[in-house]
């Protein structure tokens, strides 16, 4: 989906940029109040959305923030060279990359509740750990892997890789939720290794619940207006456009043609291929035409500022584009590799081929508003498959091709 999570990556800088700055300013901790509650309530409201939203991988690093909040600001806050404080270094890049790598799933399902008790054992461990050189566990073995971690630069090192980790699961699956977990680490880095005290570190983690929030309403949004199988805006996102069309504008309405027996003789998944490429096609017509995936087989595209004599052009070079457009049939026994030799009869993967029929339609005296000319646009199209498929029409065209 091209995109996905830009606003995340670069609005989420902001909060995180104004709690680095707050820190370095050195503000008061008794002069804000609300900020130090913030990380917590934040974290609250994360799971409950995470909860009810079926966000396993957000109520996890909500706690994991949460949680270096709480070992910071207590058992961890009266010494900087604190080797918990190096500890809670590793883990939490560590968890942060581990949950950009997982796929979403529910808050119940094991591996999220296992996360959740793997991030509490931590915060114990690490716990356990502080009280500075002379506390806690800080003398015993324990203390030594905390030194050992508390290394120059080491820390930075760790953060440094994770960010390089989190940014390829970014750019790989283009989530805003793995976005937000870049500005988590920026967050955490600058609260673990800013050495600006508690309360400096509190802002940081607040910022990262906040980017969370943010990455959580980006994602939100895209499921809403955005079609999952061909990365097209989808029907909510195509009434909202509907209604801000004015003046000299068309309305296209595409269908594949016998796609049912498509379906039938390719299977379901060559169908979704089939629509993925139809989309992306789509996607490059000219004369300013935006593309949606209306739903099933079916797409339209608007071209706000043409009228449909502009369009006919366009349209026909993608639906030529389409029909010519072979594409092969991943079939389930097809090697992923060529392989060295062919062993018998080499199966060749198929090429097939499919195509669409166009109807489009713009505003006139007897047809304005945008309800009329869809319909307009809907009749064109049915009269471009009795007319043989393959095709674009115009309303008040005679079907030809
Ligand atoms: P026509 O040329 O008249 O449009 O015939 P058709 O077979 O394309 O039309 P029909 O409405 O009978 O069938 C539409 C088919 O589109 C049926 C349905 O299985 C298929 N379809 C709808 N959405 C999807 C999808 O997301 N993936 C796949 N693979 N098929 C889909
Ligand atoms: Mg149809
Ligand atoms: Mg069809």
């Amino acid at each position: 989906m091209r995109g996905a999570g830009k606003i995340t990556v670069v609005a989420g800088g902001l909060p995180v940029l104004i709690a680095w700055a707050a820190g370095i300013a050195g503000l008061p901790e008794a002069q804000h109040p609300v900020t130090n509650v913030l990380a917590e309530v934040m974290a609250v409201l994360l799971v409950i959305l995470a909860w009810r939203f079926r966000r396993g991988r957000l109520a996890v690093a909500a706690i994991v923030v949460a949680l270096a909040n709480f070992l910071v600001r207590g058992p961890l806050a009266d010494s900087p060279a604190d080797p918990g404080l190096a500890v809670l270094a590793l883990f939490l890049p560590l968890n942060i990359a581990v949950l950009a790598l997982l796929r979403e799933r529910p808050l119940f399902r094991p591996l999220i509740p296992a996360l959740i008790a793997a991030a509490t054992l931590q915060a114990w461990l690490t716990a356990a750990l502080g009280g500075g050189p002379d506390g806690g566990l800080g003398t015993t073995l324990f203390g030594s892997i905390g030194r050992l971690v508390a290394a120059p630069h080491l820390a930075g090192l760790i953060f440094l890789i994770a960010g390089v980790f989190v940014a390829l699961c970014f750019a790989a699956r283009r989530g805003a939720f793995e976005g937000s977990l870049l500005w988590v680490l920026a967050a955490a880095a600058i609260a673990l290794l800013g050495e600006r005290g508690p309360h400096a570190a509190t802002l940081a983690f607040s910022a990262a619940q906040l980017v969370l929030l943010l990455g959580f309403v980006e994602d939100s949004y895209r499921l809403a207006y955005h079609d999952e199988l061909t990365g097209l805006p989808g029907r909510r996102a195509l009434e909202e456009a509907l209604r801000t069309l004015d003046g000299d504008y068309a309305i296209a309405m595409v269908d594949v043609d016998q796609f049912k027996r498509f379906n039938d003789r390719h299977g379901h998944a060559a169908g979704d291929q089939a629509l993925k490429m139809i989309a992306t096609e789509l996607q490059g017509v000219g004369a300013g035409g935006r593309a949606f995936r209306y739903g099933g087989e079916e797409f339209a595209v608007l071209f706000p500022s043409s009228p449909p004599a502009a369009t006919r052009e366009p349209l026909e070079t993608v639906r030529t584009a389409i029909a010519s457009r072979k594409f092969a049939l991943r079939a389930p026994d097809r090697p992923r590799k060529k392989p060295d030799s062919p062993r018998g009869r080499a199966r060749e993967p198929r090429l097939i081929r499919v195509t669409v029929s166009i109807g489009v339609a713009g505003p006139n005296p007897r047809r304005s508003g945008y309800e009329a000319v869809l319909r307009a646009a809907d009749r064109a199209l049915y009269r471009a498959k009795n007319a043989g498929r393959n095709r674009v029409v115009a309303a008040g065209d005679k079907g030809k091709k």
